[in-house]
Parts: C-alpha cells; structure tokens; sequence
C-alpha cells in the first residue's frame, strides 16, 4: 500500500499550480489571500465564472455537466493548489460541493441539465435552507411549511444560519409540507429562486465582523410544482443524502490552508521572539503531528473504494480537523498576543491569525457539531445503543 501519489498525479498537480499562480498574479490578484467568505464577493462571482471557463470549476464532476471527470485523488491535489497558492475561498462552496453533488445523485435529467452547467459555470450560486431557530442538530424538527397551490409551492416559515443567501441565487429548503407530521416524515426538498417578494434575506453579524450567514423568511414564497428533488416527503432522504457530501470527502483538501495557517504562527513566532517560548515550542509542535495525522487520515479515506459512503473514518475526520483547527486559533492568539487583539482598521477587518481565532469556533458547529459527530459514532461506528431523545418515551 502506498499512501502517496502517482508521477502523472503530480503531473497534474503542476498543470493545477501553474494555472491558479498564473491566475493569481494576473488578472486576480486583487482577491489573492482574502480570508473571510464575503469580502469582494462581486469579484469572487467573477473568479467563481473564470474557474467555470477554464474548466477548473467542478473538476470531479462528469464532462457531459462541466465537469472533468476527475478523479478523488486529482480533486484533492487541486484543492491542495488552490490553497496553496492563496487562493481564497469559493462562494460557490455550496453550489458546488452540496447542491450539485445532490442533484447529480437523486435529481432527473431535466434538473441535472438545467442546474449543473450553471453551478459549474458559476453562473448559479446556491445557498442552504435547513436550519432554523428550533431545528439545528435536531434538523427533523424543520417547521417551514411547504403547499401545493395549483402547479406551484407555496413556503411559509423561516431558515436561519443562511450562508452566503445574500449573494446568491438559488436556495435548496427542506420545508414540512404533510399537515400534522413529525420528525423526518412529511418534509420535502424544494429548490427555491430567491429573487421573489415571498423571501426576505436579514444579514447576522458575526464575531469577525463579516456577515457570511442570514435569517431567510418566507410569506408565501413560490416555486414551480416540479421543484422538488425526489418524491413528495422524501425531503429527509435527500437532506441526509446531502449532508453525506458535506461530512465527507469535500473536506478532504482543506488541509494545505491549515498548512498556510500553521505556517504563518510559526512565522509570526520566530517574528516576535515567542517561538523561544518552551510552551509554545511545544504547542507548535503538537499542532504539527496533528497537521501530519491528519494528512495521513485524508489519504488513507482517499484510498476507500467508495467515496460515496460516509463511513467512520469520515465522522471521526471532522471532529478531528474541527477540534485541530480550534485548538489552533487559540495557539495563533497566543503567539500574537497583545498584537492579535488591537485592530488599526475601522472596519474590523482582521487579519488572517485573529480571523482564524474567531472563525474557527464555528468549526465545531456547522456541518454537524462535535457532540452530535460523537453520537453518530457511538451509533453508527460502535452499535451502541441509541441515544434518550424526548421523544423515546
Ligand atoms: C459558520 C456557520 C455557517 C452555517 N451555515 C449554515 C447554512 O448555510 N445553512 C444552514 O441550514 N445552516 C447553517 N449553519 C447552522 C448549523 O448547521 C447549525 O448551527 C448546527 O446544525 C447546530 O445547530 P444549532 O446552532 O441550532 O445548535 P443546537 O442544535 O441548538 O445545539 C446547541 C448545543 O447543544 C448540543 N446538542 C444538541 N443536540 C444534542 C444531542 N442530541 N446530544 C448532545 N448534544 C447536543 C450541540 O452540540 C450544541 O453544543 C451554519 C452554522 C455556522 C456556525
């Protein structure tokens, strides 16, 4: 067994870098290294179209879709680019990793060719409608009610947590729409435009001072009947078959911007002197093996035959790469010290260590949070029973 990759992945790992640095100090070198998911958003649509034209856009996804028909390892190597060269992160994340994925998996042909070439083109940004104030890791509370009104739905309710809903296009909701059902049954997934008077976008303000997510309300919001993916009361179906693709390998490449992080506390340690520090030594050092584990961990998942299942080792990788990148954040403030908790800019617009505090406490939420990961090992990896719920009685 060898962990590692082939002489023609590397191949293509240079093609990769030579596109994305060429991009990179050319005609994008204004959002080169930006750190948070919004700013500059108008250009990074733009990026998100010239990835889509040169092919670089959804490169595992089939050709006859905009795709490349890549492999799992080719995918990996271009993230690992991507971040490498400074890259900064997709608007389209969304569209791109849990949209599509979707569509490709449960959608019709007439949905796979309406949807995927746009996301690939980054004509189409999608943004996701699961969560809402009473329904968050227990999701099957959803309460957004969905109706059929002649040949259109029609949403009643409220999302919150709302990624990127501001800037774009489309929303994918899981609405309740079996009058009097509970729990995972009666909900159905819809694929709303957001552009209508029945959905109103309210920004939340976070800790970094960015507003990446939103409160989304819909008063008799509309979509045309055959908007739905899967079955009318599939919606849970589709929403965990979903939720597959965002705890699985789409995390896979992220590790070269945990490298870019690391490598920039290390700097600022020997920067400032606190690299003399014993603890911080050793802090380093730990976040280090953790980073190399880590690695190891990703490429050991790339080397199971089927990507499509999230199985244990996936589960455990994002308590893992969440609790290692958390643990980070507080080693970056650390080194800065005083320096990481002033701001010389107005606006709070923090710089790549103190951003990295601030976001990465949500690392251990999104995507399903730590203690709800370890329940689903405990369930799903070990066959411990399941756990007391308040409706178990
Ligand atoms: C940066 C960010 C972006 C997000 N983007 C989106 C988005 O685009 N679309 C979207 O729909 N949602 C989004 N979310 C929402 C995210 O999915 C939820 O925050 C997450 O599912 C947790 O739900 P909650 O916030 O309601 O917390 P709760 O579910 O209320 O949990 C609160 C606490 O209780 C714990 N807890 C809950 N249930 C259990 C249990 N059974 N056993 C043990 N502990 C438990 C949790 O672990 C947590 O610590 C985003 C969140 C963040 C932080």
């Amino acid at each position: 067994m060898k962990l590692g990759f082939t002489a023609a992945e590397e191949a293509f790992r240079a093609e990769c870098a030579d596109w994305l640095n060429g991009q990179m100090a050319g005609e994008f070198a204004d959002i080169k290294g930006i750190a948070t998911l919004t700013e500059k958003a108008e250009r990074r649509k733009e990026w998100e179209q010239q990835l889509g034209a040169h092919g670089w856009s959804c490169i595992g996804w089939p050709k006859a879709w905009g795709g490349r028909g890549a492999s799992l390892a080719e995918q990996v190597i271009f993230a690992e680019e991507y971040a490498r060269a400074g890259v900064p992160g997709r608007v389209n994340h969304i569209g791109i990793e849990l949209a599509g994925p979707t569509i490709l998996a449960f959608g019709t042909e007439e949905q796979k060719a309406r949807f995927l070439p746009d996301i690939a083109a980054g004509k189409t940004i999608f943004c996701q409608g699961f969560s809402e104030p009473g329904a968050g890791s227990d999701l099957a509370s959803v309460r957004t009610k969905g109706r059929l009104d002649g040949d259109e739905w029609v949403v009643d309710g409220q999302k919150i947590w709302t990624s990127l809903a501001h800037i774009s296009d489309w929303i994918f909701v899981v609405t309740r729409t079996e009058e009097g059902s509970k729990g995972p049954k009666g909900l159905t997934f819809l694929m709303m435009e957001i552009d209508q008077p029945g959905i109103e976008i309210r920004p939340i303000r976070q800790i970094n001072g960015d507003a990446e997510f939103n409160e989304t309300f819909f008063t008799e919001a509309r979509c045309p009947a055959d908007s739905l993916i899967g079955a009318v009361g599939d919606g849970w179906k589709i929403a965990m078959g979903l939720l597959s693709f965002e705890r699985g390998v789409s995390t896979l490449g992220q590790q070269m911007a945990f490298r870019n992080e690391l490598d920039a506390i290390i700097a600022a340690a020997k920067a400032n002197g606190r690299a003399a520090d014993p603890l911080i030594r050793q802090r380093l050092a730990k976040a280090e093996i953790g980073l190399r584990l880590m690695r190891y961990g990703a490429l050991r998942m790339l080397s199971n035959s089927d990507h499509s299942k999230v199985d244990g080792a996936a589960l455990t990788y994002k308590i893992q790469w969440a609790s290692w990148r958390r643990t980070l954040g507080e080693l970056a403030m650390d080194v800065l010290g005083q320096a990481g908790e002033v701001t010389d800019n107005a606006h709070y617009e923090w710089d790549m260590l103190p951003n990295l505090f601030l976001y990465s406490r949500a690392d251990t939420i999104y995507g399903g949070t730590n203690q709800i990961q370890r329940n689903l090992i405990a369930e799903r990896g070990l066959g411990l029973p399941r756990e007391m719920r308040g409706d178990s009685k």
